[in-house]
């Protein structure tokens, strides 16, 4: 299993990396960062398989993978 950190502070509630990861790993929560934005967060830990693909797709630089 991997594990997937998200900068709430640094996410814009775009949602690509909810749309790209290809296990439903994550999803756009319903806590508020500091400038209003709705940020990802891991629903379903478990099923990351490390793939990189959230961090790739993610444009505000905000998700780093660890093995
Ligand atoms: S590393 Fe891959 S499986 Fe894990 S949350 Fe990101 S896109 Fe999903
Ligand atoms: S891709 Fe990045 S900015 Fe967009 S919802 Fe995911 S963590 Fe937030």
């Amino acid at each position: 299993m991997a594990r997937v950190e998200i900068r709430s502070e640094s996410c814009k509630s775009c949602g690509y990396c909810v749309k790209f990861c290809p296990k439903e790993v994550l999803v756009i929560g319903t806590r508020v960062n500091s400038k209003g934005y709705e940020y990802a967060e891991p629903q379903n830990m478990e099923a990351c398989v490390g793939c990189r693909m959230c961090a790739v797709m993610c444009p505000d630089a905000a998700i780093e993978i660890y093995k």
